[in-house]
């Protein structure tokens, strides 16, 4: 065994190290170094001529992977090996290292350290690194590799390597004590190794308690907020920047601190999308809540700064914190809110975390420590007076922790590296039992033979697995095209643990090389990738895609996806309206945006309504919180024009038994366009409208996004019965109705066809609804898509209750009015006095309320009691069922007051309906009685008898007050009368009343005799 530190030894930065075990070279690590006065790389020359087979990667840090592009220059066909989450981490630092260097290359004419397509072909040998599982590697034959979680942060790991000849542990950066982000490191299970690399950057520190500083950090900021200042706190974009975002919500959320808006800027931003992507390597508690979909870095507080135009605007806009990259201060957004923040008495700048000796950020501190008053900051000296203080919120291990760590390992030896010499002595003296090395950078340390023989063993444990590589160039020189997704989905399954793919890799499974072309020609190919059915695009990284169907795959993945998206929601077991999507929030649920006509009333509704996503909505409208409801209400009407070109009947005759179709292979089935919004609307609808012949086997939070349909069990019955139309969904009709009239007092019937959901609205007063409602009609109409019609009747009891309200003062009416519904005209007789004039201005003040004519005829006798019901309207040809007629008239009559039941004379197809008081019920209720006619067929003849028991109550009922009855009342038939003899006192008036009260109410006059 060997081993080369080619960097990063004695300092932080730029490290590498080499190892030689079992006669091959493995290199870990190769990072830059940030301050700008030494050289920024690992003397790659130590590996010339090295047989190099694997690179394995600890983290993301720029210190660990800044110099990766050069190795794979040096390498080029050598794998490198790193967790899913240093992968995807990866991917994002250097291409924010490639901004940062196009930059400087611009400002400063220093040489960028490689070009983009370096980085781009080195992504591409980027293989998944096993955590927690002892495994080997075809490429290095003898040796057991152990990679186990380091803390620190996200897919940060610790390496162990066990061979014949030796056996050694890389602690890389590692932390003890759990973040909010990640649990702490727990060692390589590599017992009595021979050699234990270890970071040793705080080895001269102890942390002061960290629930303690993160108090006294949230507390400073709201202070700095207090005091009407912006609060910058600078942070490394990985790792920090999310533990400090976390950290500032949660004392939002406890009430330590008061609300103020936080904004995040620059790669911390970057970051946090991507740490939604890979919640195995998060704490429990933030892998359940991104699970179930909540986002734990945007709280309600958070803003995402995109652009300088935003960053001018937070400036001048109220106090607030921003946390922003880079923590140094060495450029980034931070560099730019701290040039202009350092002068203002009431600004604040809280340092979280290391500083390089001649970075800004060390030089803000020595101000504060009054070594100074300037600051140069982008060229620019300032003077410094804004509020500036540290505070230790360390992603790395202090003295004590590391020295557990390497008594928990029992090495033989320990070298210390990624420290200075303070931090490395301080350590040494806390690693007493052991033999301790400080390496000089380009140092090789040699292992002698002898305890060879007692490693071997442990290259053949039997948990160790081979760990499989991707496949490349299965597409065997053919082109790649849309119908080849699925046989590179089942190349990419071969490798179990490896759930994200970029496009880069898939390029080098399918053409077995990766060029800026065939990398294209997969973006391309994927991104009319409507469904994603093998692949899912990635939301918060460009060019990387999940795959379906690999182990672990959970619901959060593609939630985020659903903001901006127009889905089919279930808003009630029979009902799904079409929503757009707003926001995901707690408690597994979506806040939507329904359709116009919908009551607003509730916007949140769980994870489980969700039926279908449609697909995105366009920008205009998810950019507009006013354009959605008008939009979502076109898509429906136009949808239900598509939907009734389709048959459901055909559809099922289409598919096939056992298998599983997605919504866009039903679209082409049916014969629409599986992209256009309206028609995914019309075909979801209509599967889910025929339950017997469809099942959703699949929703989308089984299918992450993809739901699944197929032919229900009992498809082949359904097709047997004739297809149903579709059924209008009546409560939305009627409320958007309501919408548009209101609730009018008028109004008092709407009955709607639910077949056709078609309309018919029973206005008191006809005609003049007509007048009044005509825009409103029309526009609810359009709206509906169904038709609005008035029924023609005038209410007869309204009627002739109006004609009673118009009449002159003077007059009373006697008895019933006479209806002339031809001439469209009511008649009382009166008796009284009134002008000529008032009985003019009663007329015309009828006559616009109700459009109806008023004749008073003046008599002192009652008046002839009122026609008996003629049937109007010729029965239809089509006479409905006895059943049916009776249970129509049951459904008519029975809310009347005073209906008692109806018969039927079948032999002459008539119903009998049976009232109290016939006399009444025929003039009050002839509207409805035509239209009982029209609906059966059947003709309506009421049974004239009245019930005498009625007659009495209500002769009882209005009885004067003063008055009491002495026997039972008497009825004379013939005169249609009712005499009570009564004993006590009432006025003449109170009399008058009463019989007034009871011809109206039963038709019959009521005698008081005292
Ligand atoms: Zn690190
Ligand atoms: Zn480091």
């Amino acid at each position: 065994m060997q081993v080369i530190f080619v960097g990063g030894a004695s300092g932080v930065g730029a490290s590498c190290l080499a190892i030689q075990l079992a006669d091959q070279w493995i290199v870990v690590d190769a990072g830059v170094r940030l301050d700008h006065k030494n050289d920024p790389l690992p003397d790659l020359a130590l590996l010339e001529y090295k047989d190099v087979r694997a690179i394995f990667v600890t983290h993301a840090h720029a210190d660990h992977i800044g110099a990766l592009p050069l190795l794979h220059q040096a390498f080029p066909t050598v794998p490198i090996f790193a967790s899913r989450g240093t992968a995807l981490l990866m991917e994002v630092m250097l291409a924010d290292a490639l901004k940062v260097m196009t930059k400087r290359a611009v400002e400063e004419m220093e040489l960028p350290l490689y070009p983009e397509a370096l980085v781009t072909g080195m992504l591409a040998q980027v293989r998944p690194l096993p955590i927690g599982e002892p495994f080997t590697l075809p490429v290095l034959p003898g040796i057991m590799i152990h990679a186990s979680r380091a803390g620190h942060i996200a897919g940060a790991v610790s390496l162990g390597f066990v061979a014949p000849d030796g056996s050694l542990v890389v602690s890389g950066d590692i932390s003890i004590t759990p973040q909010r982000t990640v649990l702490g490191a727990v060692p390589p299970p590599v017992d009595r190794c021979d050699l234990l690399v270890l970071e040793s950057t705080y080895g001269a520190r102890l942390h002061p308690n960290r629930q303690g500083e993160e108090q006294r950090l949230a507390q400073a900021v709201a202070d700095g907020i207090a005091k009407g200042g912006h609060v910058l706190v600078p942070a490394f974009g990985l790792g920090r920047g999310q533990e400090l975002l976390l950290v500032l919500q949660a004392a939002q959320e406890k009430g330590q601190i008061p609300d103020f808006p936080l904004y995040v800027d620059g790669l911390v931003r970057r970051v946090c999308d991507t740490y939604l992507l890979l919640p195995e390597a998060l704490s429990p508690r933030l892998q359940r809540q991104i699970r179930k979909g909540y986002l734990p870095f945007s709280g309600p507080n958070v803003t995402f700064v995109r652009d300088e135009r935003d960053r001018e605007r937070i400036l001048a806009g109220p106090p607030a914190c921003i946390v922003s990259s880079s923590g140094m201060l060495t450029g980034g957004p931070s560099a730019w809110y701290a040039a202009r923040l350092v002068s203002q008495d009431n600004a604040s700048i809280l340092i979280t975390g290391y500083q390089d000796e001649e970075s800004p950020g060390r030089r803000l501190l020595d101000v504060a420590e009054q070594k100074r008053d300037t600051l140069e900051i982008g060229g620019q000296q300032l003077q410094v007076h804004c509020n500036v203080a540290k505070y230790s919120l360390s992603a790395h291990a202090d003295g004590a922790e590391l020295a557990g760590y390497a008594a928990a390992l029992h090495p033989r030896r320990v070298a210390l590296v990624h420290g200075d010499d303070e931090a490395r002595a301080g350590l040494r003296t806390l690693l007493t039992e052991v033999d301790v090395l400080l390496p000089r950078d380009g140092m090789t340390l040699e292992k002698e033979e002898k305890r060879a023989r007692r490693s071997a063993r442990a290259t053949s444990a039997p948990s160790a697995q081979v760990l499989d590589s991707l496949p490349t160039g299965i597409g065997g020189g053919v082109p790649f095209d849309y119908q080849h997704v699925e046989q590179l989905w089942r190349a990419v399954r071969q490798v179990p643990t490896l759930r994200i793919v970029t496009a880069r890799e898939l390029a080098l499974v399918w053409y077995g090389r990766v060029t800026e072309e065939t990398t294209r020609i997969i973006l391309d190919t994927f991104a009319q990738d409507y469904e994603q059915r093998y692949f899912i695009q990635q939301h918060a990284l460009e060019e990387a895609y999940r795959v379906r169907g690999q182990y672990e795959e959970t619901p959060g993945d593609f939630l985020s996806d659903l903001v901006g998206s127009v889905l089919l929601l279930l808003i009630s077991p029979e009902s799904t309206k079409p929503v757009l999507c707003r926001a995901i929030e707690p408690g597994a649920s979506v806040r939507v945006q329904l359709p116009r006509g919908i009551s607003q009333e509730r916007t949140r509704f769980p994870f489980f309504a969700i039926f279908e996503i449609l697909g995105p909505a366009p920008q205009d409208v998810q950019h507009s919180y006013q354009k959605a409801p008008a939009y979502l209400s076109d898509l429906v009407k136009t949808a239900r024009r598509i939907r009734r070109t389709l048959s459901a009947h055909s559809l099922a005759q289409e598919c096939q038994e056992d298998a599983m179709y997605t919504l866009s292979d039903l679209c082409a089935f049916a014969g629409i366009s599986p992209y256009s919004l309206e028609e995914r609307l019309a075909l979801a609808k209509l599967v889910h409208q025929h339950p017997r012949l469809f099942t959703q086997q699949r929703s989308i939070f089984d299918g992450e996004g993809l739901a699944l349909y197929s032919l229900s069990p009992d498809w082949r019955e359904a097709l047997e019965e004739p297809e149903e139309q579709e059924r209008p969904d009546q409560n939305w009709i009627l409320s958007v109705i309501e919408q548009y009239l209101g609730t009018p007092s008028d109004l008092y019937r709407r009955s709607i066809d639910p077949d056709t959901g078609d309309v018919t609205l029973a206005f008191h007063f006809p005609e003049v609804a007509h007048v009044r409602y005509t825009e409103a009609i029309a526009a609810a109409a359009e709206e509906t898509g169904v038709s609005i019609t008035l029924a023609p009747y005038v209410h007869q009891g309204a009627l002739a209750e109006a004609a009673r309200r118009a009449l002159p003062q003077g007059l009373t009416a006697l008895g019933s009015p006479s209806i002339h519904h031809d001439q469209s005209l009511i008649q009382f007789t009166c008796a009284g006095e009134a002008s000529d004039e008032e009985v003019a201005e009663a007329q015309s003040q009828f006559n616009a309320a109700t459009g109806w004519q008023l004749q008073i005829a003046r008599k002192k006798s009652p008046g002839s009691p009122p026609e008996p019901h003629q049937p109007r309207a010729t029965p239809k040809a089509g006479r409905v069922s006895q059943h049916e007629a009776m249970h129509c008239a049951q459904r008519l009559l029975s809310p009347l007051p005073g209906y008692v039941k109806v018969s039927m004379d079948v032999m002459n197809a008539t119903l009998l309906p049976r009232f109290h008081f016939p006399e009444v019920a025929r003039t009050r209720y002839e509207e409805l009685f035509t239209q009982l006619e029209e609906q059966t067929g059947w003709s309506v003849r009421l049974q004239p008898t009245v019930h005498h028991q009625a007659l009495i109550e209500m002769a009882y009922r209005l009885l004067p007050e003063g008055l009491s009855c002495i026997d039972t009342p008497s009825l004379y038939q013939d005169e249609q009368r009712v005499h009570v003899s009564c004993s006590g006192k009432a006025d003449a008036e109170a009399v008058q009343e009463a019989s007034r009260r009871f011809l109206e109410e039963t038709g019959w006059y009521l005698d008081l005799v005292v």
